[in-house]
């Protein structure tokens, strides 16, 4: 345990800064570590893909930590919901909550005896003490700070209290928190995968707060101890998080734990520059889930959003990991680009295997349809569609009642003649619902050819002048039907 002493407060500056393992092999570990107050938020789930294809690629593990000591804003659905959706991203993990193993257990709040005795062995060294100012009186200060144009810092009120003090405090009853004595005169050093060397004064630095006043223990603590103590070793996180490390650094520092290398990934920003929020429409994971996105989709955009990358095409799991590089993680904003994601969705739905895409448009397709007319619907329908509500209407035109022509239709079904649909609907009775036959018939009968022969049949069968091919679409139509639409117009 190095601890702290007086070289500290006499200016002394660590030599080389806080030297982190950098190797990526087979002992690297990562972890994400979610704080389980709502929705998984697309930016988490990048953060969460970087920790798991950094693992990945180095043949590490990947943990899954909860960050669950703020009582008041973790719930238990939301934990759920983050590991649902974490799941179906993909991302599995090693260890986590519901897998536990010798390091964990891996919610925070099932730890507070680890806790105890870090801060035990911080109060022994001094490098901790208790606070008793109020959150008025803790926001008046900050205020006064403020106002004079000073950068709000804990102002050191309860850092010098005599033993005596202390004890009158408490026999009053006030309650306490726990502050981390910040040595001054350092100077904290250390290299971040993404944004390089970092150099942070530790006179810039308030003491801060590690235990709340209910006895929980706050972020900056149990955050530091738990990377340490579960063998992280590399954090890749958000870069909100960067001005916390110095503080983290520290408390690692004076129990002689460890310290990972941390990476801080650029904010996600809409197209309009501004962090990406609910005005730019969905922002969690959950959202495109029920919409109908695959996670391979969402997983291929968010590798790029802010990691650069020579790979173009959609790219599984593993070839995603061997790709994933720190080093070409980006310092700008990352935009996120729903049409580009769009794009990524396409490709996805149009890469499914039959049976993936049969469970796929699923929700869309109507209740007690046979197999085969799933399958061949399914199968027809698939390059025309982008997420399941664009198989919806086809669903309609093709498993409900003849379709109503759409505008202009009428004329077109008017020129080809009775004639030529008389030819087409006897075939089709003969052939059952076979295009090649039927236009076949309606092209002896009036020597019509290309799209004169066929825009005439794909209105009277579908009602639309567009849509998907045709032949498989008539192929996963109930028998008969392609007659009784054709003969509506004999
Ligand atoms: N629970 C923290 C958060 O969700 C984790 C920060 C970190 O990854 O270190 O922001």
């Amino acid at each position: 345990m190095t601890g702290m002493d007086s070289s500290a407060a006499a200016g002394f500056a660590a030599p080389a800064g806080f030297a982190a393992p950098t190797g990526l092999d087979g002992s690297a570990v990562t972890r994400f570590a979610p704080s389980p107050t709502g929705e998984l938020h697309l930016g988490n789930a990048r953060t969460a893909l970087f920790n798991y294809l950094l693992a990945r690629r180095a043949g590490g593990r990947f943990v899954l930590r909860i960050e669950d000591t703020d009582a008041q804003r973790s719930q238990e659905s939301h934990l759920a919901t983050v590991l649902e959706d974490l799941r179906w991203l993909g991302l599995d993990w090693d260890a986590g909550p519901d897998r536990e193993d010798a390091r964990g257990p891996y919610r925070q709040s099932q730890r507070g005896a680890l806790y105890a005795r870090f801060l035990e062995a911080l109060e022994r060294h001094g490098a901790v003490y208790p606070c008793f100012c109020t959150p008025l009186e803790l926001e008046a200060a900050r205020r006064a700070q403020l106002g004079s144009g000073r950068p709000p810092r804990y102002a050191g009120t309860c850092r010098a209290l005599s033993e005596q003090q202390r004890r009158d405090k408490r026999a009053q009853g006030l309650p306490a928190t726990t502050r981390f004595r910040v040595p001054s005169g350092r100077r904290i050093e250390f290299v971040d995968l993404v944004h390089g060397p970092q150099s942070f004064l530790s006179d810039d630095i308030g003491d801060f707060v590690i235990r709340r006043a209910d006895g929980t223990a706050a972020f900056f603590f149990s955050n530091a101890v738990d990377d340490a103590s579960m063998g992280v070793t590399h954090v890749l996180r958000g870069e909100d998080h960067l001005a916390n490390t110095p503080r983290q650094l520290l408390i690692l520092e004076a129990l002689g734990l460890p310290v990972p290398s941390y990476g801080h990934v650029s904010l996600i920003l809409g197209p309009d520059g501004q962090p990406l929020s609910k005005r730019h429409g969905a922002t969690s994971v959950r959202e495109y889930r029920d919409r109908g996105y695959r996670p391979e989709a969402l997983r291929n955009h968010l590798f790029r959003l802010g990691h650069s990358s020579g790979e173009h095409g959609l790219l599984d799991r593993g070839s995603m990991a061997r790709a994933f590089d720190p080093a070409h993680l980006g310092r700008a904003p990352a935009h996120f680009d729903a049409q580009q994601l769009r794009v990524w969705q396409k490709d996805a739905a149009h890469h499914l295997s039959p049976g993936e895409a049969r469970a796929w448009l699923a929700p869309v397709l109507p209740p007690g349809l046979s197999e085969s007319a799933a399958s061949a619907f399914v199968g027809a329908i698939l390059p025309n569609v982008v997420l399941p509500e664009d198989a919806e209407p086809w669903a309609a035109i093709v498993f409900g009642p003849p379709p109503a022509l759409e505008t202009d239709g009428e004329e077109v079904i008017r020129k080809a003649g009775e004639h030529y649909f008389e030819a087409a609907a006897q075939a089709a009775a003969q052939s059952g619902n076979d295009l090649p036959a039927i236009a076949a018939a309606a092209r002896a009968a009036t020597g019509r050819k290309g799209a004169e022969l066929y825009m005439p049949l794909r209105l009277a069968l579908t009602g639309r002048s567009h849509g998907p091919e045709l032949a498989p679409l008539l192929k996963a139509m109930p028998a008969g039907e392609a007659h009784a639409r054709l003969a509506r117009f004999a």
